[in-house]
């Protein structure tokens, strides 16, 4: 299995593709943008101008792409991939997506003997450019056995959580909450430190041997506090969908969880006010922002 197709080259897509071109795999790429195609070409992949063409390229197609919305286009769209593909086909998407979107896409994906697996990601885009990402698959056994050697190259821990085909998507929902949580304390605890004079890269050293530690709080404060500069990384907008999704889940099981429903209203109001194309980490830059007021 060498021809690879992938869809979205964006900050995950992009430094994904490149791994698997340095190991030695054919890789076709598209994206609606023009900058991203051209960013994979440089790196030695071909572009395709269309869906049909990843296709009728590659045996092995992945997907990164930043909503459900551009998720069911590129699969279920009249010039998506389910339309050209037939039972010869493997197709894994690595977006985060709703877990209704999941099944919508193995239904169909089923009716045309199409192979399918929803397969999350975490670890960020220094993960999927080290090539260290943590890949939490749903879907068929004997589909994820024949994947899985491709997605040793590109994460270093593989887990198949279940066969139903959300199943990857629970947990990464869940690991996304839990990310939510700790970017709204990071921001909140910086900010203390701040307002009493307690030079933050010391507070660094000293709860990076602490409880306070968390790869959040690492990732956070060392890549985009320090600098100041919120270029993503993970976009907020990004990580808001994510707790929609885990809310969606939630009500859909009869689970009350008002902190996170009030983390999610957070989020939102902090997206509304123009931060969510910033890296989540902004929250930091925000609160101080909005003490000042
Ligand atoms: P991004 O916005 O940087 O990239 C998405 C790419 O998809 C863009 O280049 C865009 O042009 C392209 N695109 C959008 N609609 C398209 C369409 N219809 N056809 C072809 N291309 C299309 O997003 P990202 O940060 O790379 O995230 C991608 C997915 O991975 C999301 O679902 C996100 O939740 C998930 N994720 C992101 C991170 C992260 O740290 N950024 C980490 C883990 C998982």
């Amino acid at each position: 299995m060498n021809k690879i197709g992938f869809i979205g080259l964006g900050n995950m897509g992009l430094p994904m593709s490149k791994g698997l071109i340095r190991s030695g795999f054919h890789v076709t790429g598209y994206d609606l943008s023009e900058t991203a195609v051209l960013k994979l070409k440089e790196q030695g992949g071909e572009i395709a101008s269309s869906i049909s063409e990843v296709v009728a390229s590659s045996e092995l197609i992945f997907t990164s792409l930043p909503s459900s919305k551009a998720v069911e286009e590129v699969y279920l769209g009249e010039d998506g991939l389910i339309e050209y593909s037939d039972s010869s086909k493997l197709l894994v998407d690595t977006s985060t997506v709703a877990p209704e979107l999941n099944q919508k896409i193995a239904e169909a994906c089923k009716k045309k003997e199409i192979h399918f697996l929803a397969a999350p990601v975490s670890g960020g885009v220094i993960g999927a450019e080290n090539r260290t990402l943590t890949v939490m698959v749903g879907g068929p056994t004997e589909v994820y056995n024949l994947v899985l050697p491709v997605l040793e190259v590109l994460g270093e821990n593989i887990f198949h959580v279940d066969e139903q085909i959300d199943s990857g998507t629970t947990v990464k929902l869940i690991n996304n909450l839990l990310i939510g949580f700790y970017t709204a304390g990071v921001s909140e605890a910086l900010h203390i430190a701040n307002k009493k004079n307690i030079d933050l890269d010391d507070l660094f050293s000293m709860l990076n041997v602490s409880y306070g530690q968390s790869r959040i709080y690492e990732r956070n404060y060392q890549t985009f506090i320090a600098s100041d500069d919120y270029k993503p990384g993970f976009s907020l907008k990004l990580l808001r969908k994510d707790l929609e999704f885990a809310m969606d889940v939630a009500d859909a099981n009869q689970l009350d969880l008002p902190i996170s429903k009030s983390l999610l209203e957070l989020y939102k109001s902090v997206e509304k006010e123009g931060y969510g194309e910033k890296d989540m980490a902004v929250l930091y830059q925000r609160v101080k922002e909005q003490s000042r007021k």
